[in-house]
């Protein structure tokens, strides 16, 4: 693994992420992946839900034994714990889960249960948001599979962008990418997916916020379905 250790300002990022997001905006999603791992190195990571292994899969191929970040809410369906344990045991990536604070139980303890069904947005950021931000305090750069056509929210995802929340560079390798492309890319290359695509789910969450998609539906009408909520708060 190329270990580029420079240190940066968070100036110096900004503007490596604004000139980066201009400039990369035609390239191939590999090579938006080459150069993060050319700038960044082992301070680059992937962040993945493990609803497919598509942008890991890139990633490694950037960067052998590239850091896979997953986030364990405790929530997950057992399809999603089995699609990272599989990436784990197949693929040249080095597999990271995060877990949140507190178990499930003692959430709930302090909380009350079902937390995600009256306060979602506080449930997400315990168990997701701040996890997240923990664990990503050693890299200057991030990679997630947000693409363009996901939903209206997402419609504008730049390839490279300057994540101020976190105070990192964000890096969105298939932001261009069609549903068709994705998978395109995981017949070719044999990409492990998560079990649950192919079972009506278009996008897969936590179990208790995620249902399957209706005919004609976006891909991620099926994440806290009936409510306003759209986003967890990971990507905005
Ligand atoms: Fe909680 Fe649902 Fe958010 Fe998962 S998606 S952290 S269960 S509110």
């Amino acid at each position: 693994m190329t270990t580029v250790q420079e240190e940066r300002t968070t100036e110096e990022l900004k503007a490596l992420a604004e000139r980066a997001g201009r400039e990369l905006e035609d390239a191939s999603a590999l090579e938006i992946l080459r150069w993060a791992a050319d700038t960044f190195g082992s301070r680059f990571c992937v962040t993945s839900s493990m609803e497919d292994a598509v942008v890991a899969h890139l990633a490694s191929r950037a960067l052998p034994g590239v850091d896979v970040v997953f986030l364990d809410t405790g929530y997950h369906f057992p399809e999603t714990i089995g699609t990272r344990d599989a990436v784990e045991a197949v693929m040249d990536v080095n597999v990271i889960t995060l877990t949140p604070r507190q178990t499930v139980a003692e959430q709930d303890a302090e909380y009350g249960p079902r937390l995600h069904d009256r306060d979602p947005d506080l449930c997400c950021a315990l168990r997701k948001v701040k996890p997240l931000e923990e664990g990503l305090k050693g890299y200057q750069a991030w990679a997630t599979g947000l693409r363009r056509d996901e939903s209206e929210t997402r419609a504008d995802t730049p390839v490279v962008g300057w994540d101020d929340k976190r105070r990192k560079v964000k890096i969105s390798p298939i932001a261009k990418w069609s549903q068709e492309d994705v998978q395109t890319y995981v017949a070719e290359h044999g990409v492990l997916t998560n079990p649950l695509l192919m079972d009506g789910y278009a996008s897969v969450g936590c179990a208790p916020c995620t249902r399957r998609v209706l005919e004609g539906e976006d891909a991620r009408a099926g994440r806290w379905a009936g409510r306003s909520k759209t986003e967890c708060g990971l990507h905005g």
